[in-house]
């Protein structure tokens, strides 16, 4: 039997103390007010125990990591046309890179990439009555957790340096691939990137796509097939351009997000979340895919 809390206190030590933690993102202001010292790993394990260390409490902007769970409440509205909108294929680069979604007619390469969730947050916007609430609701809702909130500084300072956000939108505009307000669907999607959740609660909120579609509190929101979709895109898009790097090393579904989360999971056994806010040059948290490569050599769990 594995001891997983040795384990997980095992990799919080070695890399708590660890001097290259990367860099914190500035290009959304608010985030930089991060510290790079943050670090907390949280596991749920579908045996009904949880582990954890560190920071694992501490509430976090979850940015990108967002887009899985806006994906899987589209999903539920347009299974079918929502794949004419946006492809599922890895992108090869950056999250906000635009020459492709120009070359490919405005059709974002997948839903993680900024382009694609922009699509993704159209289709919430154009099916919620009241969109940002509905949804922070639907999150609550996961998670079970009625705390769950956005971070209006951070919307606020997206809004005001989200240049490029502002591009996609508009060329999807363009190629009539937005049905609604530019500023409409933007101002939904910097809310859902600012909403802000502990390593715990992003546990608790990933536990459906480890569980078969169905939350912490037993309530079915998603079918098999629809499961296996996301979990499919979260390991061949979840991680920018290195997403072929993190199944190298890590071997799991996941997904990352520029505030420092990383959450990964193991279909039918545990969902795993770290938080350190330094990121690597791709701009995943440098010590997050460090602790998750651990993790999976330690244990010899992944999905390979
Ligand atoms: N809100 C961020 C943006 O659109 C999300 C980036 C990320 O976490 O990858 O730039």
């Amino acid at each position: 039997m594995i001891d997983f809390q040795e384990v997980i206190n095992e990799i919080y030590s070695d890399l708590k103390t660890t001097k290259d933690k990367g860099t914190v993102a500035s290009y959304i202001p608010e985030l930089e007010k991060q510290s790079a010292s943050s670090f907390g790993i949280y596991l749920k394990h579908l045996g009904g125990k949880d582990y954890h260390a560190g920071d694992w409490d501490v509430a976090f902007s979850i940015q990108s990591i967002s887009k899985v769970l806006a994906l899987s409440k589209a999903i539920t509205f347009e299974n079918k046309n929502l794949w004419q909108r946006v492809d599922v294929e890895p992108s090869g680069n950056p999250f906000n890179h635009l020459s492709l979604l120009e070359q490919e007619n405005g059709i974002p390469r997948n839903p993680l990439i900024n382009a694609g969730a922009i699509v993704i947050a159209d289709i919430l916007v154009t099916h919620l009555k009241n969109p940002k609430e509905d949804f922070l609701n639907y999150v609550r809702e996961i998670t079970g957790d009625q705390t769950i909130d956005f971070n209006l500084k951070v919307v606020a300072s997206e809004k005001r340096t989200g240049f490029n956000n502002y591009a996609a939108a508009n060329l999807l505009k363009a190629y009539n691939n937005l049905d609604n307000d530019v500023e409409e669907v933007l101002d939904f999607y910097f809310h859902q990137c600012a909403i802000e959740m502990s390593c715990k609660q992003l546990a608790n909120a990933f536990y459906l796509f480890t569980h078969r579609g169905e939350c912490i509190n037993k309530t079915k929101h998603l079918t098999l097939n629809q499961v296996k979709r996301i979990n499919a895109i979260m390991l061949t898009c979840g991680f920018y351009d290195e997403a072929g790097e993190f199944a190298f090393e890590v071997g799991l579904p996941g997904k990352s997000g520029v505030g420092g989360g990383i959450v990964a999971l193991l279909p039918n056994d545990f969902v795993i979340v770290t938080w350190a806010p330094g990121l690597n040059e791709k701009g995943n948290s440098l010590i997050g895919m460090q602790a998750l490569e651990q993790f999976t050599t330690k244990t010899k769990r992944s999905i390979f």
